[in-house]
């Protein structure tokens, strides 16, 4: 059995001109981000679909360890999106995140890093 080594970076949502990839479950309506092939609570077929870029944070930490050749401290933030999935969201910035502040997310000046502004009380 050959094993491989993980890359955290396929399983990192991307942010595009229109939102967040992923996708949304045809039969049960699930979504996630990024996209896969099958719905992965129903095994059905999944479309793309984009999320808007806001939501809310559901837990975050800092990170002192290295991993991938990221700078340290660094961030993970999971955000729940107002109109999509829960997802993970590396930040170069060490702030960590009351749960339930309503952020948005953004492109860092890091690639597959990501920015998270504060929207204020919702
Ligand atoms: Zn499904």
């Amino acid at each position: 059995m050959t094993r491989r080594e993980i890359d955290p970076t396929e399983y990192q949502p991307s942010l595009t001109a229109t939102g967040v990839a992923g996708g949304r479950c045809l039969s049960c309506g699930r979504a996630t981000a990024p996209a896969t092939h099958r719905c992965p609570w129903c095994g059905a077929v999944v479309e793309f679909a984009d999320f808007a870029p806001r939501g809310v944070v559901w837990a975050s930490t800092v990170v002192h360890l290295d991993s991938a050749g990221r700078a340290v401290p660094r961030a993970l933030a999971y955000v729940d999106l107002d109109d999509g999935p829960r997802v993970l969201v590396s930040q170069a910035e060490a702030v960590v995140w009351p749960v339930g502040t309503p952020v948005t997310l953004g492109a860092a000046t890091v690639a597959a890093d990501w920015a998270l502004a504060h929207r204020g009380r919702r």
